[in-house]
């Protein structure tokens, strides 16, 4: 990676340090309903903190870990933007949050990222006093049938589904409708309406729209001095 401009490269190690500190505290206080939310954050933007947000005070959670993808399955359409990167971003974003960190686990583990082996390691760190749910929008949640052990997965945690715009929660319910163990298993919560998509902040960057006050600003930042999204993604 190229050398950071000096006054970023300081506010990350420093987000990066707050970082670890959080996790600690986490690991000793993890709350009963632990918080993941999983996604590839290529970039990360206030879409993706509403949600969290909104699901950690509905739910009653003292945190929410953000886990991005080390390298997500079912994104092969666009070039992805090195995991490290990503991760950074999700640092800085979360900074701020005292109930927000970010995980390496995905990013340093080799191989396809499945939810499944993410909540695995979750489970084998927390043990089985407490309760796991993985957020997730309903769009995603619409592909579930998809995801590798789902079984297992169902098992392991709840599912939090956030509407977002545009997607039909009736379409999850009727596709859940034959499975009464899915549908035990998901939440449903509405989340403020935020039409943000990391596909259109990548689209607007490469055309040389704004993306100002669609993500925080520190991130901004960093992709403004890597120029991430400078090559339509
Ligand atoms: P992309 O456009 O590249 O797919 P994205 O904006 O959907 O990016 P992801 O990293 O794919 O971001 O999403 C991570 C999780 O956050 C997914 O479960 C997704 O459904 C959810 N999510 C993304 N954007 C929003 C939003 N604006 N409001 C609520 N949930 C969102
Ligand atoms: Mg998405």
């Amino acid at each position: 990676m190229d050398r950071l401009e000096p006054r970023l490269e300081y506010y990350l190690r420093r987000a990066r340090e707050i970082n670890e500190l959080k996790m600690k505290r986490w690991m000793s206080h993890p709350g009963y309903r632990v918080g993941i939310m999983g996604g590839t954050f290529d970039p990360i933007h206030y879409g993706h903190l509403v949600a969290a947000d909104t699901v950690r005070h509905e739910f009653n959670m003292n945190s929410v870990i953000f886990v991005p993808a080390g390298h997500p399955p079912h994104k092969n359409a666009y070039r992805i933007t090195a995991a490290e990167h990503r991760y950074n971003m999700a640092v800085l974003a979360t900074e701020s949050n005292p109930c927000f960190w970010v995980s390496r686990v995905e990013v340093d583990r080799p191989g396809p990222s499945y939810t499944v082996d993410t909540m695995r390691y979750f489970r084998r760190e927390l043990g089985n006093r407490y309760e796991l749910y993985f957020i997730t929008g309903a769009d995603a949640l619409l592909e579930i049938f998809n995801w590798k052990d789902i079984s297992e997965l169902m098992q392991l945690c709840y599912f939090i589904a956030v509407t977002r715009p545009g997607y039909d929660l009736l379409q999850l319910r009727e596709q859940a409708a034959h499975s009464r163990e899915l549908l035990d298993r998901v939440r449903v919560l509405e989340v403020p309406a935020l039409s943000i998509s990391s596909t259109d902040i990548r689209w607007r960057f490469s055309q040389q729209k704004p993306i100002r006050y669609l993500l925080p600003e520190k991130v901004e930042e960093y992709i403004n001095c890597y120029k991430l999204y400078s090559l339509p993604h």
